[in-house]
């Protein structure tokens, strides 16, 4: 017999709940708005959304501690593993970021995404000064811990921002860098403004490993983890 859709079904009262958002969760739905952010709480409708989103944002420490944990615990369960972690900017939260490096990932990456012009338009919220600075300060503070960095390209970025942005980000000590086509995922995201020739990605790996970068994968399909024990391996020498 077929299975009707559930939304036919009448919900027990068991899965009635009653409201439980207020004015935190009122500013939660305004800044996911503002800042167009997609969450599967509201894509999967979940029913809890009242009570979690009423206990207001991020954890206090942008999740640095979650990443810390995650660190150690892969060690300890599996060791020799590699271990590259994908981190925010914690909004400028230094003692955040200490709290990941302190934990040794084998390889710290942050994402500048794009060329600083084009902040506003591909990265909402984001501060381009403040993820340089954040690769700076890894650094500084631990030099042995491997930095990396990635853009995608093919929205409307000219070579020569291009060229100056990985100059910048070479600059700060940063060891490997990622550069990849944009592709579009869905029609509400970005539109591809061109396609970058493979020619073009090669030539960035020369001219980036010139700039001082110890590891440029570069080319059409690269994405932000894409051959990342490589990159690991050859960052430590
Ligand atoms: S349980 Fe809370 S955090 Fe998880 S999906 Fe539902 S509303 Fe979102």
């Amino acid at each position: 017999m077929p299975v009707p859709p559930p939304d036919t079904h009448p919900r027990p009262d068991w899965l009635r709940v009653r409201f439980l958002g207020g004015e935190r969760y009122q500013d939660l739905k305004r800044l996911m708005r503002t800042l167009d952010l997609h969450t599967v709480c509201e894509s999967a409708r979940c029913p809890n959304m009242g009570e979690c989103w009423e206990h207001g944002d991020d954890q206090p420490d942008g999740g640095a501690h979650i990443f810390a944990r995650t660190i150690e615990e892969i060690r300890r369960r599996v060791p020799g593993c590699k271990i590259e972690v994908l981190i925010p900017d914690f909004r400028g939260d230094w003692n955040a970021l200490h709290i990941v490096l302190e934990a040794s990932p084998d390889v710290l990456n942050h994402n500048t995404e794009t060329v600083p012009r084009l902040y506003r338009q591909v990265r909402k919220g984001a501060v381009y000064e403040r993820s340089v600075e954040l690769l700076r300060r890894s650094k500084a503070a631990h030099p042995e811990v491997p930095t990396k960095t990635g853009m995608m390209l093919g929205l409307g970025e000219e070579k020569e921002e291009v060229l100056s942005t990985m100059q910048e980000l070479a600059a700060q000590g940063t060891d490997i860098l990622t550069l990849g086509q944009y592709l579009q995922p869905t029609r509400e995201h970005l539109p591809i403004v061109r396609y970058v020739h493979p020619d073009e990605f090669a030539e960035y790996k020369i001219l980036g490993e010139a700039m001082g970068f110890k590891h440029v994968e570069s080319g059409p399909l690269v994405r932000s983890s894409y051959h990342a024990f490589d990159q690991a391996e050859s960052a430590r020498r």
